[in-house]
């Protein structure tokens, strides 16, 4: 694909078009407040050279989701994603949609290994967890609202039987439960068992199968206290 630019910034190099450069150069403030914090949360201390492609042509991209006004997928290089500023998204939604792709960069390639097989739940939690995405949950009230809401219509207790390739993950509402199951790790652990856990298949894909019904289970103990 032909891009109009190229900005590089320290590690960060970004190519887009004219119509995007504020945006991608509003971009890497934002990647240069949040990216270290993400990078120690995932124990990660080399340096790490990230290249994003963005496009705000609908045919060029070649997939957007739906109508959204942001769709984005990671590589071996970074990330990849289509941008539409005059869609109903915010550009902070759409810095931390980049976030999100990243952090699954990130985790692949420098934590969990490119050659093992991807556990859906853990990858897409960890993105949502670490890219900020759901912030707006870091309050205990409404996290507890949010978990509560969540847990009443579980259909499958087993997080591993959700997957992207016939959309059972989206179409079972794996993205809360697969922020819920992180975060329960996260907030269950030390940081160095986190790490260890995060990057053991045989160990998450046992946890896969049994994490909702442990959150279940503290949350009902809670209750009937
Ligand atoms: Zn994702």
């Amino acid at each position: 694909m032909d891009f109009d630019l190229k900005i590089k910034n320290n590690n960060l190099t970004i190519y887009c078009s004219n119509r995007l450069e504020n945006f991608s150069n509003e971009f890497i403030n934002y990647y240069n407040e949040n990216i270290e914090k993400i990078k120690e949360e995932l124990s990660i201390y080399q340096e790490t050279k990230i290249i994003v492609a963005l496009t705000d042509d609908e045919e060029k991209a070649g997939f957007v989701y739906e109508k959204s006004s942001f769709s984005g997928f990671f590589n071996d290089t970074g990330a990849f994603a289509y941008i539409n500023l005059n869609g109903k998204k915010t550009k902070e939604y759409m810095f931390k949609g980049l976030m999100h792709e990243l952090t699954h960069h990130f985790y692949k390639y420098y934590v969990y290994g490119k050659e093992k097989e991807r556990i859906t739940w853990v990858d897409e939690g960890l993105a949502q967890f670490f890219s900020g995405q759901k912030d707006e949950l870091k309050d205990d009230k409404t996290y507890k609202t949010f978990l509560e809401e969540n847990l009443e219509y579980i259909t499958d207790i087993d997080l591993n039987k959700l997957n992207h390739n016939d959309r059972s993950f989206g179409n079972n509402n794996g993205y809360n439960l697969s922020y819920m199951a992180v975060r329960y790790l996260y907030e269950t652990h030390n940081h160095k068992e986190f790490i260890i856990i995060i990057k053991n298949k045989e160990k998450l894909l046992e946890l896969g199968s049994t994490i909702l019904g442990q959150i279940k289970e503290i949350m009902d103990s809670n209750k009937t206290i």
